[in-house]
């Protein structure tokens, strides 16, 4: 009898469950819907794949991209598992040739892009079949609360009214309250179960570093940690995706560009480039990276700051899913702040929903300003409580801080005092009594108030540090609706008034990028001890990417890097012994085992 622990085991090659996996499966395999909310590459996948092969019939699986469907059609196809792909990228007749094998009951999953499954005629042909159930991922995109809605995901409602007997499982990384409500209520999952995962990624490793030279700091990050692997990077604007992967091209990094200017083609190409090649780098703006499940992405940065934190930890999501260490990178600036805030005041939304998004933004810049664990900003942010992670730049340096009160002090009243009208250099020029800097200054008489000169104790660059921290902990704040000037909050009013006490984070005197050279460094070949197994790693990284080609498949989808680190841990005596390796299952030992074998054994086992 299959048994999802057998499947687990003899299908997927992976020992135990994970978290709430083994519950979820019971629970779907027994008819019952589920909604599943759980973190990037905790393993949803599994959730639905193994009770459709459990139970008789298809599963049905809704996914939003396309050009992605392919790639895990490809990777079940390696596990021995008959699935296939309905898009409209297929001509008529392989449409026609799997709708037979879904009538015929030979097929175990299938892939269908919303649009098509709501189709009537579509409808009335999957009636006609056995459906084992459907499986509904990237959920989020059926709520307009959630951050992806997708008008052909809201038709989906209609399946529990068409097939109230097939079980329906949903799927999401990222929803929050309202969404996971919306989506329980649309497809009618009242009847089933919610399951939550936590919202920790143990495995990566935060830092936000301030900008001072972005590209230099970045690259120099790159060099430090990434010299070899595959990567994304955001940023905000085309023209600066452009700029920054012709940059980085010049270095010698291996990048390209994806970005909604570019055409279609240039864009499918890149995208399939960065699944199938290894160590690229992909400079990109949002773009790019929902359904990527490319699962070696060893770190994501940000030239730019998100638009909030949910935005931040989606995209910081992409990076380690395979479980080993990854690192996201952020930097930041003032600038980034002050643009964002105007996008929300340029943009249509209502003013209720304006005034949120300048809450979320400023959530964001407190992470970034943070002196205490980022992690636990993060999951405080989500609603689950954590102590200080230890993986996380400050953790690893704890900040130094200094007693900012009569810095603060000086830097509102000098803000106050110009009637809030002027940015952030026009009031350091003002409190280093350089009036030289901006004729504005005299014309005004701000060289005659008594804030003229009275912060010479800072140099420039200090006081900028002073303004972000400031800003991100709202005691001033940008003035959007007004000329851009920086103006006094009613927190930072009251500030004044309580005459309370703050630490600021020091300007750090290095560049920190350095500090990062110490981490545990991301990529699988450096959780090798001795030269040795690392050359015996990349031998059998040669032979995967040489298996990869000529089946035309990402190399991940042979064997994730995880299953080649356990192969040179465990040196496996046998053929046979091999399926004691994580990630080996029947279907890929009979296909690959063989070839591995040799390499292991010519390099030296037993
Ligand atoms: P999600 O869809 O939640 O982002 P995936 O389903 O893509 O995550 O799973 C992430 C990775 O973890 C995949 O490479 C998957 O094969 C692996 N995985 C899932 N479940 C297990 C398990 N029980 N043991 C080991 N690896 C697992
Ligand atoms: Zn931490």
């Amino acid at each position: 009898m299959t048994t999802p622990i057998s499947i687990l085991q003899k299908t997927f090659g992976y020992p135990a469950f994970r978290g709430q996996q083994e519950a979820i499966i019971q629970h779907v395999t027994s008819g019952q819907n589920a909604f599943v909310v759980m973190p990037t590459g905790a393993g949803k996948s599994l959730c639905y794949q193994i009770p459709a092969l459990c139970l008789d019939g298809v599963g049905v699986v809704v996914s939003p991209l396309i050009a992605l469907m392919q790639d895990q059609v490809g990777a079940l196809a390696q596990l021995g598992i008959a699935a296939a792909a309905i898009h409209s990228g297929l001509p008529p007749h392989q449409i026609e040739e799997i709708r037979q094998q879904m009538r015929t009951g030979t097929l175990d999953l299938v892939y269908v892009a919303p649009e098509r499954l709501v189709m009537p005629e579509f409808m009335d042909f999957l009636q006609g079949c056995k459906l084992a159930l459907f499986a509904i991922d990237e959920a989020h995109c059926l709520s307009q609360w959630g951050h992806d809605f997708r008008p052909d995901y809201a038709a989906l409602s209609v399946l529990a009214q068409r097939f109230p007997a097939v079980p329906r499982i949903a799927l999401t990384a990222t929803a929050d309250a309202p969404t996971r409500g919306d989506i329980v209520q649309r497809l009618k999952l009242d009847t089933g179960r919610t399951f939550i995962g936590g919202f920790d990624r143990p495995n990566i490793h935060y830092s936000i570093e301030t900008k001072n030279n972005s590209k230099q700091q970045l690259w120099r990050f790159i060099q430090d940690n990434h010299a070899d692997d595959a990567g994304i990077i955001y940023c905000l604007s085309r023209k600066k995706v452009e700029d920054l992967a012709a940059w980085l091209k010049e270095k010698g990094a291996r990048v390209l560009a994806y970005h909604a200017g570019l055409p279609h083609d240039a864009r499918e190409k890149n995208q399939a480039r960065f699944l199938r090649d290894e160590g690229i780098i992909m400079v990109a703006t949002v773009a790019f990276g929902m359904g990527i499940d490319k699962p070696d992405v060893r770190f994501v940065a940000h030239l730019n700051i998100p638009k909030n934190i949910e935005a931040y930890y989606q995209e910081t999501g992409r990076a380690g899913r395979d479980g080993l260490p990854a690192n996201a990178y952020m930097l930041y600036g003032m600038e980034d702040a002050a643009m964002q805030r105007t996008w929300i005041e340029d943009s249509e939304a209502p003013e209720g929903q304006k005034r949120i998004q300048h809450h979320k933004l400023s959530a964001l810049l407190g992470l970034c300003e943070a002196a205490s664990c980022r992690r636990q900003i993060l999951l405080g942010y989500f609603g689950d409580q954590a102590e200080p992670c230890g993986f996380c730049d400050t953790c690893d340096t704890k900040p130094e801080t200094f007693d900012g009160t009569i810095a603060a002090q000086k830097a509102l009243s000098a803000s106050y005092r110009t009637g809030g009208r002027f940015g952030v250099s026009y009031l350091i020029a003002v409190l280093l009594g350089k009036a030289e800097q901006d004729p504005r200054i005299v014309r005004f008489k701000h060289d005659q108030q008594s804030t003229f000169g009275i912060g010479t104790e800072y140099t420039k660059a200090e006081w900028q540090n002073i303004f972000r921290q400031l800003v991100a902990q709202n005691l001033l704040a940008v003035d959007v609706s007004g000329y851009g000037g920086i103006v006094m909050t009613p927190k930072g009013r009251q500030f004044l008034k309580d005459k309370q006490t703050l630490a600021l984070r020091a300007l750090p005197k290095r560049i920190r990028t350095e500090t990062l050279r110490s981490l545990p460094k991301g990529s699988a070949a450096q959780s090798l001890s001795t030269d040795e197994e690392r050359a015996l790693f990349n031998a059998l990284k040669t032979l995967r990417l040489t298996l990869a080609q000529k089946s035309n498949l990402p190399p991940y989808a042979i064997f994730h890097d995880r299953t080649l680190v356990d192969m040179v841990k465990q040196r496996p005596t046998s053929l046979q012994a091999m399926l004691s390796v994580n990630g080996m299952g029947e279907a890929k030992l009979k296909k690959y085992g063989q070839a591995f074998w040799e390499v292991l054994k010519k390099e030296g086992v037993g």
